[in-house]
């Protein structure tokens, strides 16, 4: 398998080095980042709080110095390049994303927010620019949650979320506690508080993102601009029937739980369109009971995931689903009962950064498209508590967490431009 680099270079359109945007120096940054945890299947390995995430984090910081920025560390590990700006007591503009990734993950999840951060920065530094407000590039420490299942650790420290607080019962599947983990890397889970920041000195949160999904693609646009984080709702719902002998319990006679259950499955798959375009709803897991071959299914257990970018449709889809599920179970002659696991609200993006982001985009030649985001990222944790902004960037046939995520150097360049057009503007408009 060539190198990153080997596979970003060649197609890159050399006209889009401009305004000190590089190329070659974003292709081999990215590319010096995928060799840190590289696995046997060409993929990248960083868990948070690992020694290949803090290896990455430095490498990254020694750059942020060569740029000229001021680096720091905070006691969560979350690291910061400052560059100063003119009025340096204004609120700060703050820019990045995190570097650590799924086992076997890819080389753009992350990352790639992370150098487009440093790339503005870069470009500021090339063209002679100075802005207003200071601006900082940040790394966002344990962001996938991807051995302890606790996820978005560092940009909950700096928001002083009530995770923070929960961390010291939390151990891995190996019996390897989270407080252990942190120590390994030079950090005390006893100091993670002080990474708390006063949100009134954060202006705005900007984060540039691959899309993980298809939407860009679909549309033929290298870069989208995110319209808002969807809200979840996981509901756990059980079917109840009767479990029989599948030889001798007559058709006429049956309540099959999991025949119900599919009919509940397949409403479930066409009742989002029915209440927005952004809606998804899935099930994703199924537990058959007793489950055997021979037995018609007694119960079934299954779960129903729920997203949408407003509150108030996803609101509406679940009440549907539910309405729906109760009356497909009443027909079938079997019991439904549920219960909501999780619920987590939307998160809106900023609606005047986002007319802001649409002024970028059309500046450097791109639609203004929108499009919402599905997955969580830091920037849901930052959104709670401070204006927040996204970028997506196309994702090669919507492929993420996997060796095979793609995003091509002119996307990634693309991005850049848009990216340093907006947060030229932030650091500017000091209103
Ligand atoms: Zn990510």
């Amino acid at each position: 398998m060539p190198s990153l680099i080997e596979r970003l270079l060649p197609d890159y359109d050399e006209a889009l080095d401009l305004d000190g945007f590089s190329g070659r120096r974003l292709a081999s940054r990215l590319s010096a980042i995928a060799e840190i945890g590289l696995t046997a299947e060409d993929g990248s390995g960083r868990p948070g709080y690992s020694p290949a995430e803090k290896k990455a984090k430095d490498l990254v910081c020694d750059w942020m110095r060569d740029a000229g920025l001021a680096v720091r560390r905070d006691a969560a590990g979350n690291c910061f390049g400052r560059r100063a700006g003119r009025s340096d007591h204004l609120p700060v503009v703050l820019c990045g994303s995190h570097i650590d990734t799924v086992p076997n993950g890819g080389h753009f999840d992350g990352v790639l927010g992370v150098l487009l951060a440093l790339e503005t920065a870069e470009m500021w530094k090339a063209t002679g620019f100075e802005p207003e407000r200071p601006y900082e590039i940040v790394i966002f420490s344990e962001e996938e949650g991807s051995s302890f299942n606790v996820g978005c650790v560092g940009s909950s420290a700096i928001v002083g979320a009530p995770l923070i607080e929960q961390l010291g019962g939390v151990s891995d599947h190996n019996g390897r506690s989270f407080s252990s983990a942190v120590e390994q890397v030079g950090l005390s889970l006893a100091d993670f508080p002080a990474a708390r920041r006063d949100l009134s000195q954060i202006a705005a949160f900007v984060e540039v993102h691959i899309e993980q999904g298809l939407v860009l693609e679909g549309h033929g646009l290298p870069v989208g601009i995110v319209s808002g984080i969807c809200g979840l709702v996981s509901l756990e719902m059980t079917v109840t029937g009767q479990a029989g002998h599948a030889g001798t319990t007559p058709m006429a006679y049956r309540r099959d739980a999991l025949v119900a259950a599919s009919r509940i499955v397949a409403a479930v798959s066409e009742l989002p369109g029915q209440v927005s375009d952004t809606a998804v709803a899935t099930v994703g897991q199924l537990n058959v009971s007793p489950n055997g071959s021979n037995v018609v299914p007694g119960r079934v257990r299954f779960s129903v995931d729920i997203r949408d970018v407003a509150a108030e449709p996803l609101e509406r889809l679940v009440a549907r689903i539910v309405e729906t599920a109760t009356r497909l179970a009443s027909t079938a002659g079997v019991t439904l009962s549920w219960t909501r696991t999780f619920s987590q609200p939307p998160i809106a993006v900023d609606e005047k950064l986002k007319a802001q982001q649409a002024e970028a985009m059309r500046a450097v030649n791109l639609a203004a498209f929108e499009l919402p985001s599905g997955a969580g990222h830091d920037a849901m944790v930052m959104g709670e508590h401070v204006p927040m902004a996204m970028f997506f960037v196309r994702s090669k046939d919507g492929i993420s967490h996997n060796p095979r995520e793609f995003s091509s150097l002119n996307d990634c360049a693309t991005a850049a431009h848009a990216l340093s057009r907006f947060l030229t503007r932030l650091v500017t408009n000091t209103d």
